[in-house]
């Protein structure tokens, strides 16, 4: 399994793309914005698009899944929580960001658990919710998509609407910091770093 990274959008969003290269299939984790752009890659990599995974409903993670979709097709897959982020634009913040198309409908709904075959990798959904009732992180392999939940040295704002402090470092506890040190950690936004690095130097981390 391979890992592309895009940095797209006005907020400098990360999307991802991990490409089974036995099969071909792809995944893109968040396509903030640039969907044509990312289509073109897959293209050029001769990659057959298989889901298009979101970590949350905020626009500057789903701004370019429409644009992909068209043109690519894939599985557009959603933390259920954030169903009322992704099917209003209202509350998805599209409306208060120019250049952002709404997201197409949801085709997987997700709750955490499940177990996503692309060729021969494997993506496991974790539940992290807090910085939005949905958001959910992607595991595959050695390779961890953490959205808006955990950046380096960081975590995500709690502050915007379905945020949740207490439930957003819950959820790095239980179901992220339980992970190997050598996990790569891809954020949202900014560096990747490692479950490792961010358990001994992330300040909000310290004394969970
Ligand atoms: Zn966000």
């Amino acid at each position: 399994m391979r890992v592309e990274t895009l940095v797209v959008g006005p907020l400098q969003t990360n999307a991802y793309v991990l490409l089974d290269e036995s099969s071909g299939q792809a995944a893109v984790v968040d396509p903030g914005a640039a969907g044509l752009r990312i289509s073109d890659a897959l293209s050029a990599a001769g990659a057959t698009l298989k889901y298009i995974l979101t970590t949350h409903g905020h626009a500057d993670h789903t701004g370019g899944a429409f644009d992909l979709k068209s043109k690519s097709g894939g599985e557009y897959v959603v933390g259920e929580g954030d169903r009322g982020q992704i099917e209003s634009p209202s509350s998805s913040l599209a409306a208060m960001i120019p250049g952002f198309a709404n997201p197409p409908s949801i085709d997987n709904p997700v709750f955490g658990g499940e177990i996503l075959d692309l060729g021969e990798s494997r993506v496991i959904v974790i539940a992290t919710p807090g910085h939005t009732p949905g958001s959910v992180c992607y595991l595959s392999e050695q390779a961890l998509f953490t959205g808006d939940t955990l950046f380096q040295n960081s975590i995500g704002r709690y502050d915007l609407p379905g945020g949740d402090g207490d439930q957003e470092l819950r959820s790095i506890r239980d179901n992220l910091l339980t992970l190997p040190d050598q996990m790569i950690v891809y954020p949202g936004h900014g560096p990747s770093s490692t479950i490792g690095e961010e358990r001994v130097n992330n300040p909000f981390l310290q004394g969970l």
